[in-house]
C-alpha cells in the first residue's frame, strides 16, 4: 500500500486488522468478544442479533436508562460488565440482576469503565450524542479497534480522536451506513489521489420537498415518521431536519480527511445506493443494499471478510426507479450550518452539534417550533466559531457554551 492512502485519515486506520485469512478460517471472525456501549438502542440490538449469527460474545454491555430491555440482555448473553449511566436505574439494575455474576457498573465513571474494560476484541460504540466521545477516546487508548456508529462524538470532536486512534495504532471502523458505503467503495482505490469526490445520499427525510411555509406547524409526531429507516427518536428527527446529514457531512471529513468541497450531498429518496466515490477518472463506484443497518454493523465487525447477513436481499426489479435531487439547504437550516462549520473549524463544529442535541431533546418536548432547530443551531454555531478547541476539557466548555445559548432562548 503507498504511502499516500495514508492520507485517507481515520479510515486507513482499518490497516491495523491484521487481514489473515484463509479458507480454513474465512467463516470465523476475527472479533470473538465485543463489547457494545449502547446495547438497548436500534443499533445496539440488531448487533446483538449479528452475535447471534455470528457466535460473538458480548462481554459488556451498557445503557441509559432501560434496564428492562438491558436486564434481559444480561441474563440471555452474561456479560462480564453492564454499566447504567443513570445512577437510579444502576441501583435498581444490580438489585434485579443480583442472581447474575455480571458486574454492574453506574454513572459516567462506569460507562468510561465499560470502554477500556479489557477482555474484548472490539468496542461498538453505538452510544447517541456527544457523550460518546469520551468513551471513544477510552476505548482507543486502551487499545481497542472502535466500530463507530456514535456520528456525534466525531462531530464534537474529530480532532482528539483522530490523534487518539493514530497514537494508539487501533482501527476505527465506519457504522454509519454512508461512511459504511464509502469504506467499501474505496477498498481497491491505490491512492488518494484517485478519489475526486465522496457523494453522500441522502432520503430527505419525512419532509423532501417541503418549503418553508409547510414546515412552519409540524408535530414531533409527524417528524419522527421516517418514510425508509427505523431508528432512535434524536436520529429520525435530525434526519427530519436534515442535521443528521449536517453532521454527517463532518463525519464525512474527520473520517476520510478529505477537503470540505470534496464532499457531496445528493438527495435520493429510496436509500438504496448508500453512498457513493467519484474517481479522478470520472468512474463512480456505489454501494447498494436494501435500508438495513444490519450490513454495515456487520462489516464493522467482520472487515476485511464478508459473512452472510440476515439482512433481505436487494431485488432492483422490485424497486423499480431510483431517484435523485439536488439538496435545500435554503429550508433545511441545519445542514447549512454545519457545512459553515466544516469551513468555521473544531468549535464551530462541536457547537453545532451541542446546540442541536439541545434544540432537538427541546423539539420533542415540544418547546419550540420545528424551524427554530435550525435557526438556534446557524447562530449557536455562528457564535462559538472562535473558541479554541485543544483539549477535551476544551470540547466539553464549548458544547456547553452552545447549549447554554439555546436553553435561553427557549
Ligand atoms: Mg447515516
Amino acid at each position: 500500500m503507498s504511502e499516500d492512502f495514508k492520507n485517507f485519515a481515520i479510515i486507513d486506520s482499518a490497516k491495523n486488522i491484521v487481514n489473515t485469512i484463509t479458507d480454513d478460517n474465512y467463516e470465523k471472525t476475527a472479533v470473538k468478544k465485543i463489547s457494545i456501549l449502547g446495547s438497548t438502542g436500534s443499533i445496539g440490538t440488531q448487533a446483538l442479533e449479528i452475535c447471534d449469527d455470528l457466535n460473538i460474545t458480548p462481554t459488556v454491555l451498557t445503557a441509559n436508562t432501560n434496564i428492562r430491555t438491558l436486564e434481559q440482555q444480561v441474563r440471555r448473553y452474561k456479560p462480564h460488565i453492564a454499566a447504567v449511566y443513570d445512577n437510579n436505574a444502576a441501583a435498581q439494575l444490580k438489585i434485579a440482576i443480583a442472581d447474575t455474576q455480571t458486574k454492574v457498573l453506574c454513572g459516567k465513571d462506569g460507562l468510561l469503565a465499560a470502554a477500556e474494560y479489557d477482555d474484548t476484541d472490539m468496542v461498538l460504540n453505538s452510544l447517541v450524542g456527544m457523550v460518546g466521545l469520551e468513551p471513544t477516546l477510552k476505548a482507543a487508548n486502551a487499545k481497542k479497534n472502535i466500530a463507530l456508529a456514535n456520528k456525534e462524538a466525531l462531530v464534537a470532536g474529530g480532532e482528539l480522536v483522530k490523534e487518539a486512534i493514530k497514537a494508539n495504532g487501533v482501527a476505527l471502523l465506519p457504522v454509519d451506513s454512508e461512511h459504511s458505503a464509502i469504506f467499501q467503495c474505496l477498498q481497491g482505490a491505490n491512492s488518494k489521489k484517485e478519489v475526486k469526490k465522496l457523494i453522500l445520499t441522502a432520503s430527505g427525510g419525512p419532509f423532501l420537498g417541503k418549503t418553508t411555509q409547510q414546515l412552519k406547524d409540524v408535530t414531533p409526531q409527524q417528524a419522527l415518521k421516517h418514510p425508509n429507516w427505523n431508528m432512535g427518536a434524536k436520529i429520525t428527527i435530525d434526519s427530519a431536519t436534515m442535521m443528521n446529514k449536517g453532521l454527517e457531512i463532518i463525519e464525512a471529513y474527520w473520517l476520510f480527511g478529505v477537503k470540505a468541497e470534496e464532499i457531496d450531498v445528493v438527495v435520493h429518496p429510496q436509500s438504496i445506493i448508500h453512498s457513493l466515490v467519484e474517481y479522478s477518472d470520472n468512474a463512480v463506484i456505489a454501494q447498494l443494499g436494501m435500508p438495513d443497518m444490519k450490513i454495515p454493523i456487520q462489516y464493522a465487525i467482520t472487515y476485511p471478510k464478508r459473512l452472510p447477513c440476515s439482512t433481505p436481499q436487494l431485488s432492483l426489479t422490485d424497486i423499480g426507479k431510483l431517484t435523485f435531487f439536488e439538496p435545500d439547504y435554503e429550508t433545511f437550516l441545519c445542514m447549512q450550518a454545519c457545512k459553515q462549520a466544516l469551513v468555521y473549524g473544531q468549535a464551530a463544529q462541536t457547537a453545532a452539534n451541542g446546540a442541536n442535541e439541545e434544540a432537538n431533546a427541546a423539539f420533542r418536548s415540544g418547546k419550540i417550533s420545528f424551524l427554530k432547530i435550525g435557526e438556534l443551531v446557524y447562530n449557536a454555531m455562528q457564535t462559538q466559531s472562535n473558541n479554541n478547541i485543544a483539549s477535551l476539557q476544551d470540547v466539553f466548555e464549548c458544547d456547553e457554551a452552545a447549549r447554554q445559548y439555546v436553553k435561553e432562548r427557549l
